[in-house]
């Protein structure tokens, strides 16, 4: 029997609370971490940087907890809606207060909503002028956002240097679908999730992504313009399950974090 393919937990940290209220996600990690703690599972967080410089606290006790801190843009915005001048004051802006508040190296970088897309493929020079190592930002599917179904599935090089880790999907016939994250991993039915980690060879880098909303089922309804009625529903639905599921995929196959996996990596 082939040994099945370790599971890294990556966390995009991210808060949707209007003007006026009360951030989520603080509390939400904090907790999150317990449960992490409770299970040995080690993981990336990737933190939006306006959202750190807010909640500096939040940011320290990831890192004192044991996980990777990687940054996840800095207002959240997709890449192809920033200028080159915007991108490259936001990552040296997000990644000297993730180095001063963590005390690590930052290595990795996700783009928000995974808008690492042709169009913004020069993204990979200046993320690599800013010291990161690696970035896993690309969707090899369609998507209602932002996706490449162009692009490898297996982790590669840019021609910066930097490393890319894709966001791994399964393919049901002829479409690729992601399967091992948030609203995907919410709502599909857990047989489905099975069938694509069945699919994944031994030695491939998955990894799991997930966001503080994701388990957060006390969160009131919020419609939300960007992604219009549907959309807005599947962000809300599937919440009080999500940590089981999480701790279902990972039992016995969760991995370290992503820094340390890039290193057994060959490409
Ligand atoms: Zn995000």
């Amino acid at each position: 029997m082939t040994t099945p393919a370790r599971i890294t937990l990556t966390v995009d940290v991210e808060d949707y609370a209007p003007a006026g209220e009360a951030v989520r996600a603080e509390h939400i990690v904090e907790r999150l971490l317990d449960q992490l703690d409770a299970e040995s599972i080690e993981g990336t967080f990737f933190v939006v940087g306006e959202l750190a410089a807010n909640h500096p606290a939040m940011v320290r006790l990831i890192a004192q907890r044991g996980h990777e801190v990687g940054l996840h843009g800095w207002h959240h915005t997709p890449l192809p809606e920033l200028s080159h001048d915007e991108l490259r004051s936001d990552l040296d802006r997000g990644i000297k207060m993730l180095q001063d508040l963590t005390g690590q190296r930052v290595s990795g970088f996700r783009a928000p909503t995974f808008s690492l897309v042709p169009e913004s493929h020069w993204a990979t020079d200046l993320l690599s002028e800013a010291g990161f190592e690696y970035s896993s930002s690309v969707l090899p599917a369609k998507s209602p956002l932002w996706g490449d179904p162009g692009a490898p599935r297996h982790p590669f090089r840019w021609p910066s240097g930097l490393i890319e880790l894709p966001c791994p999907v399964v393919s049901f016939g002829s479409i690729a679908n992601p399967y091992l994250g948030g609203a995907y991993l919410r709502v599909l039915p857990y047989a489905l999730v099975r069938y694509g980690l069945a699919q994944a060879a031994g030695d491939e880098l998955l990894w799991l992504y997930c966001h503080p909303y994701d388990f957060d089922p006390n969160e009131p309804f919020r419609h939300r313009d960007e992604l219009g009625t549907i959309g807005s529903r599947v962000m809300w639905i599937g919440r009080s399950r999500m940590q089981t599921k999480v701790t279902k995929v990972l039992q016995g196959r969760s991995g370290g974090c992503l820094r340390d996996r890039i290193a057994e990596l060959h490409v």
